[in-house]
């Protein structure tokens, strides 16, 4: 079996900017950014929640057009079964045993299943968008390793790390989610919880790489940096050539952005028109002291690793050449 869909996955621990990433790639000619497919069964499918287009799933003729191809329409899928299969595959509990270099017989059938229903809508929607590589910035590190053992999928995992401190932060507060057109807001976590995630999802796709997955690893940081250049050196990682007029829609400090149809995730999703890139350090103030010293000390070593200065008086510029590698905090089958 040949591959039939070339897939951009971001991962990494969320609030780390990949909603970002994914609609700056989704401005190239070629790609078709998809948002977190890994909520689409649900959000959308079930719950018809709003596409990024504005539009309710059901009623997105890009999303329609998707559900034909890939399963005959959308109540062609078995969401039932599909939660069921995610349950007994996509967990973090489970990475040990997917990172295998054999797939374990009894996990076999259950992720070829579950990759299955990816590799088909990955490819249905590559084919009505016309698009040589999808995104999905599902982020979720299980995921990714579940992605890996499927035959047609040319899987290619971009690592969206972000200084552990400003996630932290990110994760304090308080976020509405729009398309539900309720009161509903984005979870929250502490900032003991969110550097324990923090630590266990970028040792996940520490390992993924070591595993012979291609994985690069893109800090946030560096990215606001420079936009343009990171756009034009992640197309080139996803295989395409891109122009300076292809390139055209960001600069240094904005882009201009055009409506998609990311089917999930983070707000910032729906944002169409000019948008300014600019690297948000409220963290350095707004992070209670007693709480940027615990993210710290928890995320220290892979702070470190990824290049990150320890005191927060040397935020505003971390070093420009990370470490090798970070410490694994999953244990390697
Ligand atoms: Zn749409």
């Amino acid at each position: 079996m040949g591959k039939v869909a070339r897939l951009l996955f971001l991962g990494g621990l969320g609030r780390s900017g990949s909603t970002l990433v994914e609609r700056l790639l989704g401005e190239l000619p070629g790609v078709c950014a998809l948002g977190e497919v890994v909520h689409l069964w649900q959000r959308d499918i079930v719950d018809d929640e709003r596409c990024g287009c504005g539009e309710r799933f059901s009623g997105c003729p890009f999303w329609t057009a998707v559900g034909e191809r890939a399963f005959g329409g959308w109540s062609g899928v078995d969401t039932e079964r599909l939660h069921a299969l995610r349950d007994s595959v996509e967990r973090t509990r489970h990475i040990p045993r997917l990172a295998a270099a054999h797939l374990p017989a009894a996990l076999r059938g259950d992720v070829e299943e579950y990759a299955e229903h990816y590799a088909r809508l990955y490819e249905a929607a590559a084919s009505v968008a016309g698009a040589e590589v999808v995104v999905d910035s599902s982020k979720h590190s299980a995921l990714a390793y579940c992605l890996r053992w499927s035959p047609e999928i040319d899987l290619r995992v971009v690592h969206v790390v972000r200084d552990a401190r400003g996630v932290a932060y990110s994760w304090t507060k308080t976020v509405a989610r729009p398309e539900a057109d309720g009161a509903a807001e984005m979870t929250r976590y502490s900032p003991t919880r969110s550097a324990l995630l923090w630590t266990a999802h970028n040792a996940a796709f520490d390992l993924l790489a070591r595993r012979g997955v291609p994985v690069r690893r893109l800090r946030y940081e560096q990215f606001l940096a420079d936009p343009r250049r990171e756009v034009r050196e992640l197309a080139a990682y996803a295989g395409l050539s891109v122009s300076d007029a292809d390139l055209a829609f960001v600069t240094a400090d904005h882009a201009d952005l055009t409506a998609g149809h990311s089917a999930a995730g983070n707000p910032m999703r729906f944002a169409t028109g000019r948008l300014a890139l600019r690297r948000d350090d409220a963290w350095v103030r707004a992070l209670p002291r007693a709480h940027r010293r615990l993210v710290g000390a928890v995320c220290a070593p892979m702070l470190r690793a990824y290049g990150y200065p320890l005191t927060t008086a040397q935020s505003r510029q971390p070093a420009q050449t990370p470490q090798p590698a970070a410490t694994p905090q999953i244990e390697e089958a």
